[in-house]
């Protein structure tokens, strides 16, 4: 889980308003990643820091013992500028 501290905390969003979708969706394997952030596997709960407009890891990249499918949750949005 991405750590935090109370100097540090992020802003706490509503995630049901309109342009937040991107907090409710999961993401599979080479999606193109739609905002820059922190992604939890929902299989497996290893995090990943990944940008937009790269793609999320190959299936090489990250995989499950039980073959149980790769989807990705944003747990943190960055901010990314450059
Ligand atoms: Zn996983």
């Amino acid at each position: 889980m991405a750590l935090v501290t109370a100097e540090t905390r992020p802003l706490v969003l509503n995630t049901n308003q309109p342009g937040n979708v991107h907090w409710n969706t999961l993401y599979e394997i080479s999606d193109i990643v739609p905002v820059s952030g922190i992604y939890r596997c929902e299989g497996c709960g290893h995090e990943i820091t990944s940008n937009h407009p790269d793609r999320f890891p190959p299936q090489n990249k990250h995989q499950h013992p039980n073959n149980s499918k790769v989807l990705w949750r944003l747990v943190v949005m960055t901010q990314t500028k450059g």
